[in-house]
């Protein structure tokens, strides 16, 4: 506990952690799917669009995809690193 508050600033700012994360980049981590046919609902395959559920960015299919493909490596590279240089 002291080790963490002395990082992020102490005085119970626990916040601090939640705003760095949102100022940065978003990764669109949960994206949810979209239909504009009520008869489509549930088929991932056919939604028409998707909404990130953390910024409530729009995305097509193709981006969507594209998102979802490289999710991994984008969450592990936003990871930052434990331990040294944390609060430059
Ligand atoms: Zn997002």
């Amino acid at each position: 506990m002291g080790l963490l508050g002395k990082i992020f600033g102490g005085g119970g700012k626990k916040t601090v952690v939640v705003a760095e994360v949102t100022s940065l980049e978003c990764p669109h981590a949960v994206l949810v799917p979209r239909w504009e046919n009520v008869q489509d609902m549930g088929i991932e395959a056919k939604a028409t669009r998707w909404m990130c559920e953390a910024c409530k960015t729009i995305f097509n299919p193709d981006e969507a995809n594209r998102l979802r493909a490289t999710l991994a490596e984008r969450v592990i590279l936003d990871v930052p690193p434990s331990g040294e240089g944390g609060a430059s």
